[in-house]
């Protein structure tokens, strides 16, 4: 049974895809999404041998050993070109290392550009988005979910002829969860509000010159109030 945000993430692979899960840590997404016969392969890469071991029984004990590849591997250099990979997952893991990971697979052409990508950050959705968007990739799709009480971002982006660019704006928030304007895309700005409004206050108690800081703050506070009322 996977949790919410792994089925979600699931589900916005498309079908019969040939997956790389990266940072697979127990396999669960490719295991899970094979079982269900909606991928037919799938390579899980791992990079601490914990959670490698741990992919490898996984696979074993549903039996999936010639449909799912696990190995030990930096990112995406868990990929090889033989593997045909159309999909690519990277979830459980912060927006900056995501991108660190895509990067770095950009860099040594592990990553070849016409995958579909699946992004779930934990934060750092921002820069994400930015490298996203610097690399020609078009967000076809996002969601935002609430498990355990935290708030999940997923990402959905692929290349396609037509070059989007995004605002900072959109970056930020996410255009496709800007458009969507869910309650928990609310709460989890309005969160994000509060968060902002107390640096703010701690700023002006405290010594030195803030300016610069309290600038870029209030900054985005007008922003995510201006989001949060719809007046964009
Ligand atoms: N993807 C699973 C999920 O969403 O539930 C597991 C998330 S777990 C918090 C993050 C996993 O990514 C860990 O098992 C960690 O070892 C792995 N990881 C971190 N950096 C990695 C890298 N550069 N390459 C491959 N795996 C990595």
């Amino acid at each position: 049974q996977l949790s919410k945000r792994l089925a979600r993430v699931g589900e916005l692979v498309p079908e019969q895809s040939r997956l790389a899960d990266i940072g697979s840590d127990h396999a669960y997404l490719p295991v899970a999404l094979v079982l269900q016969k909606k991928v037919a392969f799938a390579v899980a890469g791992e990079v601490v041998s914990g959670p490698f071991e741990a992919a490898k029984k996984q696979v074993q004990k549903n039996g999936l050993n010639n449909q799912i590849t696990v190995r030990l591997a930096d990112g995406l250099d868990a990929v090889e070109e033989a593997d045909k990979i159309t999909a690519v997952t990277i979830c459980g893991m912060g927006g900056v290392l995501i991108r660190d990971i895509l990067e770095a697979g950009w860099t040594n052409q592990r990553l070849q550009g016409n995958e579909r990508l699946v992004l779930q950050p934990n934060i750092g959705e921002k820069p994400l988005r930015d490298w996203l968007t610097v690399h020609g990739y078009t967000i076809i799709d996002e969601d935002i979910l609430e498990e355990n009480n935290k708030i999940y971002e997923i990402i959905v982006a692929c290349r396609q002829e037509v070059r989007v660019a995004y605002s900072e704006k959109e970056r930020l928030f996410g255009p496709v969860l800007l458009k969507k304007q869910s309650s928990i895309f609310q709460k989890k700005w309005q969160g994000e509000l509060k968060q902002r409004e107390t640096i703010l206050a701690q700023l002006a108690k405290a010594s030195g010159d803030q300016q610069v800081r309290i600038q870029q703050i209030e900054k985005e506070i007008t922003e995510i109030k201006e989001v949060l009322s719809n007046e964009s």
